[in-house]
């Protein structure tokens, strides 16, 4: 199987760990990397938008290392600025952060898309894979809890550090939200789909909510792989599984692979996980763990070389279920 183009879906600091991989083992022009907007919001006039700049940052070298995101070494003058004003200052905003945010602004306000948006800053900082975001309008995560009834995604995960029992998550704006001609193209062409270790509901869903987006994959008889952000029951990092508890799924691998459905043709999982029955034609497991980025670039490698050793010819589209 000839694998040329890779088209990858991620959200923030897990799925920009797959993304930081594949970049390390692909010549630039084979990755495309689609990513979340649904964390994406207005704050204090500015778009900020969290997802897309994690992967900018960790593509182009600039991430803090510790956090998986914002950028190394950034100093927050700004929000104490604000606090003295009596602002809450709860989203941390960067000083240099800020940068990204106010050209991002700027560039929208003169009426380009935010695909051309990041297309700028990516080539800007140097970044030459493709960074796209999932679409060009404005969908926003909402999140109901038990607690506060339905918080915006930011108030949710950042404010209230993803501690409220969540009864739903919607995506607002999906009514004029289509999929932007790149993303359709980098579609068509992939000879793989991947889904990163990202959050399912938070980022993934987001992504495939975008009317058009089920169908554009679905069409697509190629290796549609997802990797599982589920390791022994947990998250490696975040609510992923305490969401899955909370909406009603048993926190685990399968369940992952089970939700992606017909989506996906092929599950990569970890070897801690081995006992697990998967519900895919193809699945295997590795060490999924990336802990550092030589491990980013092993997994990735794993992944492609063991798409590149499935059968040439069969019909990908079959799910046993
Ligand atoms: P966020 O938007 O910054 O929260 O990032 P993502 O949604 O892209 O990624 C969060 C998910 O990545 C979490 O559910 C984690 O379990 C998963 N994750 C993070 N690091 C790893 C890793 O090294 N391996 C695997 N398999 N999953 C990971």
């Amino acid at each position: 199987m000839a694998l040329n183009r890779i088209v990858v879906l991620v959200g923030g600091v897990g799925g920009a760990k797959l993304a930081h991989g594949l970049a390390q083992i692909l010549e630039p022009e084979r990755l495309t990397i689609i990513v979340n907007t649904g964390d994406d919001f207005w704050h204090y006039g500015l778009r900020v938008c969290p997802d897309l700049d994690t992967v900018l940052y960790t593509l182009s070298g600039l991430v803090d290392p510790v956090n998986g995101w914002g950028i190394a070494g950034d100093t927050a003058h700004m929000l104490e600025a604000l606090r003295r004003y009596g602002e809450e200052g709860w989203f941390r905003l960067g000083d240099r952060d800020l940068a990204t945010h106010l050209l991002r602004t700027m560039w929208l306000r003169q009426g380009r898309t935010l695909t051309q948006v990041m297309d700028e800053l990516r080539a800007r900082l140097g970044v030459p894979q493709r960074l796209l975001p999932m679409t060009d309008a404005e969908v926003a995560t909402v999140v109901d809890t038990v607690e506060h009834g339905e918080l915006e995604f930011q108030t949710y995960f950042v404010r209230y550090r993803w501690q409220p029992v969540a009864t739903a998550i919607r995506y607002r704006g999906l009514e004029g939200a289509s999929v932007s001609e790149d993303v359709a193209r980098a579609i068509g062409e992939a000879d793989a789909i991947l889904f990163g270790p990202s959050n399912p509901w938070l980022s993934i869903a987001p992504i495939l909510s975008v009317p058009g987006m089920r169908e554009l994959l679905l069409a697509r008889d190629v290796p549609r792989v997802a990797l599982s952000p589920i390791i022994e029951g947990n998250a490696v990092k975040g609510p992923a599984a305490k969401l899955m508890a909370e909406l009603g799924y048993e926190p685990s691998a399968a369940a992952v692979a089970r939700y992606y459905g017909d989506l996906i043709n092929g599950y990569v999982f970890d070897e801690r996980d081995a006992g697990l029955n998967i519900p895919v034609a193809r699945a295997t497991t590795f060490d999924t763990l990336m802990k550092t980025q030589a491990d980013r670039a092993r997994l990735a490698g794993q992944m492609l070389d063991w798409i590149n050793s499935w059968g040439r010819n069969e019909s990908l589209g079959d799910h046993p279920g």
